[in-house]
């Protein structure tokens, strides 16, 4: 989607703009009225480099996103935008060319949040597609496309949406989004890694160009993001659907566990810096006010829904888990099991969180109940058998495997609620699996209560060694179903009152190293699985 047309100035007159419910609620909700906007705004250069996205949308409401950066990667984080409020007018239509415009506001873009501008729009008409655009002085955004969510209680008869994750920037283009923006999609999940934190490194593909050193400050955190929001294909990905986010690790760093860095930093600077990362997290994503952080505390667990067809709970896997149980691995990697992993009092998302997801999945009555979250939820046990010899048994204690008595609590409440059609989806591990939710994953017989799809990475690489043992050890995991790390690219999910198809499309990467090396690489359909309703588990599709 190209600029926009040309704006109609005679529809943005002080008066008329002035008197619009979105500029009166955007004045109350962000700040003093007092704190005048810098009137005749004029920027370094085009202020809108970042795109536009559109986010958590609603039956009649969306969020509509953009941020003001004429220089994306000025050294102090400022995005070259004097540090004064900006008003950012913003206009949706039912048409590409705004000739059928339904609502029109203004939204204050302010240093303390990075001038990004986040407008709630509310009031719009239930299931449709919409696009959208900013301006700020004489520079025009642009256009989005972006969908409300139907009715509650709609009936549907079908919806499509894709899952991704972890989209290391040095390791490889964004061949997966352009192919993404191309697909017919009602919306898109983020299960986290949006960026990564560390510096470059020896055999990126590309390196970063933000100072290139791992980031910890506020303006750090502020310029990956932005540099990863230059990416056109990124951004193409973000202007064509309405997008749900999550994080993992990665947005802050490696690994944490709540206040518990990735190896030695002082826990007091470590605050700090979660705070950092979190904040410039939600200066960059589509998100609503109720997720505004504040300090190192950010509300991201949330749930939407689409019609009476999906329900999807967003989880945060990061901010309220106990320290990954160290067993015999020093980096929180794979490991044997030992007491720590099997400790009831080991959580992955906090107790609020557990009983919020567990009391909304009881009341829901959707069609197909989805839990969008982090790491991989089902056991993995990692030690292949290469001699016929059992030996010991691995698991990565970074996953639900370092928290066995949350999942066992979580999937028994699955069985025990009988809840319709549990499907989880997952990212994380940089490559696709798929497994049956056992209510014992020692004891094949055990019922399968729900499935879980795990999506592998826009660009992050699996480590090609990796591959072998994995693919060994299925037969030690009956209940995974399939397991591929050669690829990158997303999952789609086309989902009907009968049956939900996963269909992973993969990127064409380079051989060796399976990197994305040709931003224009095409994409093909790597496998599909499909489930059928009230039949829990995956069967294999193509
Ligand atoms: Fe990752
Ligand atoms: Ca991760």
């Amino acid at each position: 989607m190209g600029i926009g047309g040309n704006w109609d100035r005679r529809l943005f007159s002080r008066r008329r703009f002035l008197g619009t419910a979105g500029g009166l609620a955007a004045l109350l909700a962000l700040g003093s009225p007092a704190e005048k906007a810098v009137a005749a705004p004029r920027f370094s250069d085009y202020p809108f480099k970042l795109g536009v996205a559109s986010g958590d949308p609603r039956p009649d409401s969306v969020v509509l996103w953009t941020r003001l950066a004429p220089e994306p990667l000025l050294e102090d984080g400022s995005g070259g935008v004097a540090p004064e409020r900006y008003d950012v007018r913003w206009e949706i239509a039912a048409d590409e060319n705004f000739r059928k415009v339904v609502r029109r506001g203004s939204a204050a873009a302010r240093p303390g949040l990075g001038h990004s501008v986040h407008a709630e729009v509310e009031g719009l008409r239930q299931g449709r597609e919409f696009f959208y655009r900013f301006k700020a002085g004489d520079e025009i955004s642009a256009v989005g496309r972006t969908k409300t969510a139907p009715p509650f209680d709609a009936r549907l008869a079908s919806l499509a949406f894709a899952f991704v994750s972890c989209q290391d920037w040095r390791d490889g283009f964004y061949a997966a989004y352009k192919r993404l923006a191309e697909e017919d999609l009602d919306f898109v999940v983020h299960l986290g890694d949006y960026i990564y934190e560390g510096g470059n490194t020896d055999d990126g593909v590309r390196d970063h160009t933000d100072g290139g050193r791992e980031v910890f400050t506020l303006a750090e955190y502020r310029n990956r993001h932005a540099l990863y929001k230059t990416d056109e294909d990124l951004q193409a990905a973000h202007a064509a659907f309405p997008w749900m986010v999550t994080w993992d690790d990665h947005e802050v760093d490696n690994d944490y566990a709540d206040g518990a860095p990735d190896g030695d930093q002082d826990p007091g600077a470590f605050l700090r810096r979660r705070a950092a990362g979190y904040r410039a997290y939600y200066e960059h994503m589509p998100l609503r006010r109720s997720s505004l952080p504040k300090g190192p505390d950010m509300r991201l667990y949330r749930r939407l829904s689409w019609g009476d067809l999906v329900g999807i709970s967003l989880l945060d896997t990061r901010q309220y888990r106990s320290d990954q149980p160290g067993c015999t691995s020093d980096v929180d990697g794979l490991a044997e099991r030992c007491a720590g992993a099997l400790s009831e009092s080991q959580t992955i998302t906090g107790p609020r969180q557990e009983r919020w997801l567990k009391e909304g999945l009881a009341r829901s009555r959707k069609g197909w109940n989805v839990t969008a979250q982090q790491t991989m939820l089902a056991e993995y046990d990692f030690s292949a058998i290469p001699d016929g010899q059992p030996n010991g048994q691995l698991f990565n204690m970074d996953q639900w495997d370092g928290y066995v008595a949350a999942r066992r609590r979580l999937i028994g409440f699955l069985d025990r609620a009988r809840v319709r059609n549990p499907i989880t989806i997952t990212g994380d591990i940089h490559s696709s699996w798929v497994h049956d939710l056992k209510t014992d994953f020692d004891d094949p017989a055990s019922r399968t209560v729900g499935t879980e799809f795990v999506g592998t990475s826009i660009s992050s690489p699996f480590e090609t060694a990796f591959s072998g043992p994995v693919e060994a050890a299925r037969a030690d995991n009956p209940h995974c179903k399939y397991v591929d790390g050669t690829y990158r690219g997303y999952a789609r999910c086309d989902v009907t009152p009968d049956l939900w198809l996963t269909t992973f499309k993969a990127v064409v990467t380079a051989p060796g190293n399976g990197n994305v090396v040709d931003p224009d690489a095409p994409s093909y359909t790597a496998a599909a699985f499909a489930v059928e309703s009230g039949v829990p588990g995956a069967q294999r599709d193509i």
